[in-house]
């Protein structure tokens, strides 16, 4: 018998109250943006993230088809999710992306289906992705260094990425977001640096805060740079003006030098904004997570392999989301990382 497995067990056939409430968890949150993670895989090994060696990496048969991928989504959109975002591991590598886009995008209700990817593959992605519905990227770039990139994701693509960003503006991408980590005698002298190579490219620079969400748990509150070391060392040199309305947004954002050029940061440990949170995620083998930090998951694949019906998933989907806690608990005493890190959790 197929179980959502926690916090709460739910089983084939279990009927539900489906409603307009079933995306509003007890705190009054509205659940509108689904993060699916399409692969745990990647071809960076960013040190903030995953250990050179020895990642547990999901077997084939536990992932997804893409069949019923679009299945469990096309509930969560029929239910009231409006925003799609493929992530991973890097999505791009997987090799049905173009055609999971193409599927999400054109689902009853359609949603909007953006991505966040670390940029390798665009080049010859960017223009297939667009043409398949793809609306707006976030693209993660650390540094602009090219000996620095290397150091920081093990990996010599730096050149690459660069392409791949050329390639998403000619591909007709706009909106486009560039999201970067700083990481304490790494590259937390490139605050200024990078937001103004972002704003060369037109693009909204966006600043998160390290999380405790690396796989080889190594997470320490000391190295981790904070949104007021972040915000300091961009007012060292240029005007903040805070842009009001951040709704459900994890960034908070600033005009920059009274242009309407923008910067965010996420801060996500020392500022937590779990109040407005309106995300789940659904990991690459189908488990559920009303949160980065929950410990449980719920197990839609077992669901929809044992012959689940629509009511039955959409029931699963409700349960999660009634579950979910009202912060993710970083900061209290008893905090601990989940077991899977955010590779495989879909960031
Ligand atoms: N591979 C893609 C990429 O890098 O954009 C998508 C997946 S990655 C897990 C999504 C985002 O999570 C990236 O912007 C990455 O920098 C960020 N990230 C990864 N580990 C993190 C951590 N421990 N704390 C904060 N952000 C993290
Ligand atoms: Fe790969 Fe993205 Fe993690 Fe870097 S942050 S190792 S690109 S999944």
């Amino acid at each position: 018998m197929p179980r959502v497995l926690a916090p709460v067990e739910v089983g084939l056939g279990e009927s539900a109250a489906l409603g307009p409430g079933l995306l509003t968890d007890r705190f009054g949150r509205v659940h509108r943006d689904l993060r699916i993670s399409l692969t745990d895989k990647c071809n960076l090994r960013c040190t903030y993230c995953m250990p050179e060696q020895g990642m547990p990496w999901i077997a084939r048969d536990k992932q997804l088809s893409v069949e019923e991928m679009a299945r469990i989504a096309g509930i969560a959109v029929a239910h009231g999710v409006t925003e799609i975002r493929l992530t991973g591991g890097e999505p791009l590598l997987h090799r049905d992306v173009v055609d999971i886009t193409r599927r999400l995008a054109s689902l009853p209700g359609a949603p909007e289906v953006s991505m966040t990817t670390n940029g390798v593959h665009l080049v010859k992605l960017a223009g297939p992705l667009r043409d398949a519905g793809l609306t707006r990227l976030n693209i993660s770039l650390d540094t602009v260094d090219r000996d620095r990139f290397r150091q920081l994701t093990r990996r010599d693509q730096f050149d690459a990425v660069l392409q791949g960003l050329d390639a998403a503006d000619e591909a007709g991408f706009t909106g486009t977001k560039l999201n970067s980590v700083l990481l304490r005698g790494v590259n937390d002298d490139e605050a200024p640096a990078l937001m103004e190579f972002a704003h060369g490219r037109g693009y909204e620079p966006r600043f998160i805060e390290q999380m405790p969400l690396d796989a080889g748990h190594t997470w320490s509150r000391d190295t981790m740079v904070t949104a007021d070391e972040i915000f300091a060392a961009l007012t060292d040199q240029h005007t903040l003006t805070p842009v009001p309305h951040r709704g459900a947004a994890p960034a908070q954002r600033w005009y920059v030098d009274g242009t309407s050029a923008m910067v965010g940061i996420i801060a996500s440990v020392t500022r937590p904004f779990c109040g407005a949170c309106d995300r789940i995620r659904l990991t690459s083998d189908g488990q559920l997570r009303n949160c980065l930090f929950q410990r449980g998951e719920s197990d839609l694949r077992a669901l929809v392999r044992a012959g689940g019906s629509d009511q039955d998933i959409a029931h699963a989907l409700g349960v999660s989301i009634e579950q979910k806690l009202p912060g993710h608990g970083v900061n209290d005493p008893g905090f601990i990382q989940p077991e899977r890190g955010m590779s495989a959790i879909g960031g």
